[in-house]
């Protein structure tokens, strides 16, 4: 019997307990504020961190002090801009441009004299050849400059576009054609 009054006191108190845990949580929850419910909106949640942040909500939260500038979101592009500008009440900015191709020279080695115009021309040392030796360009060290192309004179040096790494890799939403 006194095992039975035990159980039931104990059951009452966890009752008791929950419902009182339950109401607080309803009542002491910290209101998201709706400034940075509408800018997370507009984000487009890929959590990529390239405004420097850690995700989106972060960042929203930083443009809704006021701490960050509009224009961060990467993926974003020009369209979020805008949106970010009308719900903050402030001018759209210009997106930031697009990067320039980052470039590297080669040689066609079947056309190259050998001159060594274009390793005389490189500021940067990037391309090794002997005199009347074909050359070549170190593409780790060319900076995409272009001086070499000016000067060769059996135009065999092209400029390549350097595939990207995931240190240099910049999403857009506008790369994928989501954009409207
Ligand atoms: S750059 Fe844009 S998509 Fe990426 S985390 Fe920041 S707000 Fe989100
Ligand atoms: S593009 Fe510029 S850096 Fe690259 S090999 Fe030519 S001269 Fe050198
Ligand atoms: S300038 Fe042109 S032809 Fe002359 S060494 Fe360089 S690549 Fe070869």
């Amino acid at each position: 019997m006194s095992y039975l009054i035990v159980i039931i006191i104990f059951t009452a108190i966890a009752l008791a307990v929950g419902a009182l845990l339950g109401f607080a949580s309803e009542k002491l929850a910290v209101k998201e504020n709706p400034v940075v419910e509408k800018i997370n909106e507009a984000l487009p949640q890929i959590q990529c961190g390239q405004c420097g942040y850690v995700g989106c909500h972060q960042y929203a939260e930083a443009v809704a002090k006021n701490e960050a500038a509009i224009s961060l979101c990467i993926p974003g592009g020009q369209s979020v801009i805008n949106e970010l500008a009308a719900i903050m009440g402030v001018e759209p900015v210009a997106a930031a441009a697009e990067e320039p191709e980052d470039l590297y020279a080669v040689i066609d080695e079947d056309k190259c004299i050998g001159c060594s115009k274009c390793s005389r021309a490189c500021p940067v040392a990037a391309i090794v050849g002997g005199a009347r030796m074909k050359h070549t360009v170190i593409e780790a060290k060319c900076t995409g400059c272009k001086l070499c192309t000016e000067v060769c004179p059996t135009e065999c040096i092209q400029m390549n576009v350097r595939r990207q790494t995931p240190a240099t890799w910049n999403y857009r939403i506008s790369d994928a054609g989501w954009e409207e």
